[in-house]
C-alpha cells in the first residue's frame, strides 16, 4: 500500500477518531450538566431537609416544654385535688372494678381509727369485717354477719341505695356509693349526726307542740263546759226571775241578765269555733242523718224568736229529694241555723223560709244539694254585700246597728260549706230583703220510690186556707205531688164562700184574722159540712186546748216533716173507708181519771236541779230527780217515767251510759215504746251532737235550757189517756 493511502488512511482514522472523540467529548459534557444538575438538586434538597429537621427539632423543643408544663399543672391538680378532698369534712373513697381500695381521704379513713390494715389495695368485704370484728358500727338488733351480707348485696347491685350507718360513737353516717362505668366505685360516707339531732330535736319539739295544741283544745273544751254550766244557771235563774212579781225597773235588769248572757254564750261559742277552724283543728264527722228532721228541729228551736216577732217560719223541702245523707250533720246544723237566725234577726215583719231542693241523680248516689233562706227584711245595702262573709265584718248602718252580733258566724259558715266542698252566697236588695244560700254535695243515704208519697185515690181535691201565699203555695205544691189538686184560699170566709163540701179534705191554718182554724171547723160543723178538717199549727198544744179542735181530723204541728203531712193524709184517706168515723165528734169524757205524766230528770248540779224544777213549775206533772245516771236508771225501773231528760256529764254514771243502759234494759223486758230520752247538753265540741244520738238519746237540749223547749218535748210525748200537762187556763 502507499504512503498516501496510508497517509489518507490514517487521516481518515484519525478523523474518525477525533469524531468519536468529539462525540465522546459532547456526551461527557452532557454528563456532566446533567451530574451538576443532579448536584445541585441534591444540595437543593439538604437546605430543605435541613430547614424542616430545625422545624422538627423545634417543634419537638416546643411539645416536650408543653408537655412538661401540662405535667407540672396535673401534678397541681391533683394535689389541689386531694387537698380539697382532704380538706372536706365527709368521707371519700376509691374503688377499683375489683372492689379494692384505691385511696381514701383522712375523713374517711378516721372512721377506722388508725387501724394500719385499712390502706390501699384492702378489699370492700375485708373492710366489713373489720367494721364489724373491731366494732366499729353499731349494727343494732341486725346481727353482724347479716349487715356485712345486707351491705355486700348493696354494694353488688348496680346502683347501690343510699345507706345509714350508726357507729360506736352515736355518730349517724349516710353511705352514697357511685359506680363509674368502668367499675371503680366512688364511695361517699357523710356525716349526718348533726341533721338526726336536729330532726329528734324537731320531733321531739313538734311531739311537744302536738301535746300542747291538745291541751289547749282540751282546755277549751273544758273552758266551754266550764262556762255554759254557770251560764245556764244565770239565764235559767233570770227567765224565772222574769216569772216573779217584779217591778218594771227588776224586770229590765233581770231581762238585760238574760239576753247578755245568752249573748255571751254566741260569742263564746263563734270564738271557740273560730279558733280551732285557724288552728285547723274542725274537723268533718260524716255519718247518716235526716236532713228534714234536722231542719224542722230547728224551726222548733227559733220558732219562739219569730213569734216573738210575729214572723212567719216556713219550709219548702222538695217532695222529690231524699231525706237520709251522709255529712256531718252537727255542721250543717250550725250553718243552717246561722243563716235562719240571721235571717229573723234581720226582719221585722212577714216571713223566713228555708227551702230545699236537690239534684240527685242514681248513678253518682250524690246529691247535689241547694238550701236557700229567703227573708223580707232590712236587706244588705249593695256596696257592703261583697264584705258580709269577712270576720267581724257587719253591716253598719242605722238600721243594722240596733242588732247584736259577733260578725263570725258568716265567716265561720263560709268556712264550713268550703270545708264541705260547697259554696255560699248572698243576694240581696236593700229594704226588700236578703236571700242567702249555700249548695253542698251530700252522698244520699236511702232509697227513694218515686210515687212513695201518693196517697190512696180517695183523696183527689183539697182546699187550702192560708193568709200567706207562700205558704199557700208550698201546701199546694206538696199536695199536688202526692196526687191531689188543690185550691187556696187565703181566709175563713172565702173557704165558706168556696163550700168546703166539694172537696176531699180542707186544710187550715190555725191563726187568721177575722176567723181561725178552729172556727172555720165549727163553723162548717155547725153548716153540717162534714168535709175531713186538717189543721196546722204553730202550737198544736194551744190548737189541742181548743174545744174546736176535736172536729178537726188532725192537728199538724208546723213546721211538718213531709212524712207527717203525708200520714195524716194516708190515715184520713184509710178513714175514709170507714164513713162513720170521718168527722170525730166530742167523745163522751171516760169516767177514769187519767194519771199525770211522769217526768225524770238526771242532773248532778243542784243550781240547775232548781232552774229545772222552776221551769216546769207550772204544769201538771209528776217530777222526780235523779242526782247521776245510777239513779235515773233506778227511777226508770221503779218511778216508770214517760220521759227523761238528763245531763250529760254526772258522776258515777254519766248520761249517755244511762241512756244505753236503759235501752238495754227496754230491749230485754221487749218494752212497747221506748222511753223519750231528752239530753241538756253543756259541751259544745266536735263530736258532741253525734255521741249523744248514738248512746240512743233521742233529742238534745243545749244549756242554758228554755223553758219553751222544755214544754215543748213534755207536751210532744203526751198522750190521751194521761192528763194533759198544761192546765186548761194555760197558754204556754
Ligand atoms: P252577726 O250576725 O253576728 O253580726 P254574721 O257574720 O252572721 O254576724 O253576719 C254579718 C253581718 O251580715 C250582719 O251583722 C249583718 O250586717 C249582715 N247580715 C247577715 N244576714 C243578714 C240578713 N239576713 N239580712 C240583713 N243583713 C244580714
Amino acid at each position: 500500500m502507499s504512503l498516501a493511502n496510508k497517509l489518507s488512511e490514517e487521516r481518515r482514522a484519525r478523523l474518525a477518531a477525533e469524531r468519536v472523540l468529539e462525540q465522546k467529548q459532547a456526551e461527557l459534557q452532557a454528563a456532566n450538566r446533567k451530574l451538576g444538575q443532579h448536584a445541585r438538586q441534591l444540595s437543593n434538597e439538604i437546605v430543605e431537609t435541613r430547614a424542616e429537621v430545625k422545624t422538627v427539632k423545634d417543634e419537638n423543643e416546643r411539645v416536650k416544654s408543653d408537655l412538661t408544663v401540662a405535667n407540672e399543672k396535673v401534678e397541681q391538680l391533683e394535689r389541689r385535688l386531694w387537698h380539697s378532698i382532704e380538706t372536706i369534712q365527709d368521707g371519700i373513697a376509691f374503688f377499683d372494678s375489683d372492689s379494692r381500695l384505691i385511696a381514701a381521704n383522712e375523713a374517711w379513713l378516721s372512721v377506722f381509727d388508725g387501724l394500719e390494715d385499712i390502706r390501699p389495695g384492702i378489699s370492700y368485704v375485708e373492710i366489713l369485717q373489720f367494721a364489724t370484728e373491731e366494732g366499729i358500727v353499731d349494727t343494732g338488733a341486725c346481727a353482724a354477719h347479716e349487715w356485712r351480707e345486707n351491705m355486700l348485696d348493696r354494694w353488688q347491685s348496680n346502683a347501690p341505695q343510699p345507706q345509714m350507718i350508726r357507729l360506736w360513737n352515736g355518730a349517724h353516717i349516710k353511705v352514697i356509693d357511685q359506680r363509674g362505668h368502668r367499675g371503680d366505685v366512688v364511695s361517699l360516707a357523710m356525716n349526718i349526726t348533726d341533721t338526726v339531732r336536729y330532726q329528734d330535736r324537731l320531733k321531739h319539739a313538734r311531739a311537744k307542740a302536738e301535746a300542747a295544741s291538745r291541751a289547749k283544745s282540751s282546755f277549751l273544751a273544758n273552758m266551754s263546759h266550764e262556762i255554759r254550766t254557770p251560764m245556764n244557771g244565770v239565764v235559767g235563774m233570770a227567765e224565772l226571775l222574769q216569772d216573779t212579781q217584779l217591778s218594771e225597773e227588776q224586770m229590765l235588769y233581770a231581762e238585760t241578765i238574760k239576753s247578755s248572757g245568752e249573748a255571751l254564750l254566741v260569742i263564746i261559742n263563734d270564738v271557740l269555733d273560730y279558733s280551732k277552724m285557724e288552728a285547723e283543728k274542725l274537723v268533718l264527722h260524716a255519718e247518716p242523718f235526716d236532713l228534714e228532721r234536722c231542719i224542722h228541729e230547728l224551726i222548733m228551736l227559733l220558732q219562739p224568736n219569730a213569734t216573738d216577732k210575729g214572723l212567719q217560719l216556713l219550709v219548702d223541702y222538695d217532695l222529690f229529694l231524699p231525706t237520709q245523707f251522709i255529712g256531718d250533720r252537727g255542721r250543717l246544723r250550725q250553718v243552717i241555723t246561722n243563716l235562719m237566725g240571721n235571717a229573723i234577726k234581720f226582719t221585722e215583719a212577714g216571713q223566713v223560709t228555708v227551702r230545699i231542693v236537690g239534684v240527685h241523680s242514681d248513678d253518682d248516689k250524690v246529691a247535689h244539694l241547694h238550701l236557700t233562706v229567703e227573708d223580707t227584711g232590712i236587706g244588705i245595702p249593695e256596696d257592703e254585700i261583697g264584705h258580709i262573709f269577712g270576720e267581724f265584718n257587719q253591716v253598719d248602718d242605722e238600721h243594722n246597728r240596733k242588732y247584736e252580733g259577733t260578725g263570725l258566724g258568716l265567716a265561720i259558715s263560709q268556712k264550713l260549706i268550703e270545708m264541705m266542698n260547697g259554696k255560699i252566697w248572698v243576694e240581696s236588695e236593700a229594704g226588700q230583703g236578703s236571700c242567702f244560700g249555700f249548695s253542698v254535695p251530700l252522698p244520699v243515704a236511702e232509697e227513694l220510690a218515686p210515687d212513695c208519697f201518693r196517697v190512696a185515690s180517695q183523696l183527689n181535691t183539697a182546699l187550702v186556707v192560708d193568709p200567706s201565699d207562700t205558704s199557700c203555695a208550698i201546701l199546694a205544691k206538696q199536695l199536688g205531688v202526692m196526687g191531689i189538686t188543690a185550691t187556696c184560699c187565703g181566709s175563713g170566709e172565702e173557704a165558706l164562700k168556696l163550700n168546703p163540701e166539694q172537696f176531699d179534705v180542707v186544710l187550715c191554718e190555725h191563726h187568721m184574722h177575722d176567723m181561725d182554724g178552729m172556727e172555720l171547723v165549727s163553723a162548717m160543723r155547725e153548716r153540717e159540712t162534714s168535709t175531713p178538717f186538717i189543721v196546722i199549727s204553730d202550737s198544736c198544744q194551744a190548737a189541742q186546748q181548743d174545744p174546736a179542735h176535736r172536729h178537726a181530723h188532725s192537728v199538724l204541728q208546723r213546721p211538718y216533716p213531709r212524712s207527717d203531712l203525708f200520714r195524716a193524709l194516708q190515715s184520713l184517706a184509710d178513714l175514709m173507708s170507714q164513713p162513720e168515723q170521718i168527722a170525730p165528734e166530742i167523745e163522751a169524757e171516760t169516767d177514769l181519771d187519767p194519771r199525770a205524766m211522769r217526768v225524770l230528770a238526771a242532773e248532778d248540779n243542784k243550781t240547775n236541779r232548781l232552774v229545772f224544777s222552776k221551769m216546769i213549775k207550772a204544769l201538771d206533772i209528776e217530777l222526780q230527780f235523779a242526782e247521776n245516771g245510777l239513779e235515773a236508771v233506778e227511777l226508770y225501773q221503779s218511778f216508770k217515767p214517760d220521759i227523761l231528760f238528763t245531763d250529760i256529764s254526772m258522776p258515777e254514771m254519766d248520761g249517755k251510759a244511762a241512756a244505753r243502759e236503759i235501752r238495754k234494759l227496754e230491749e230485754s223486758a221487749a218494752a212497747d215504746a221506748p222511753l223519750p230520752i231528752v239530753a241538756m247538753t253543756a259541751h259544745a265540741l266536735d263530736g258532741d251532737a253525734d255521741d249523744i244520738l248514738n248512746a240512743g238519746i233521742d233529742h238534745y237540749l243545749t244549756k242554758p235550757l228554755k223553758k219553751a223547749a222544755i214544754l215543748d218535748h213534755i207536751q210532744g210525748v203526751w198522750r190521751e189517756e194521761l192528763r194533759p200537762p198544761l192546765p186548761e187556763d194555760q197558754d204556754g
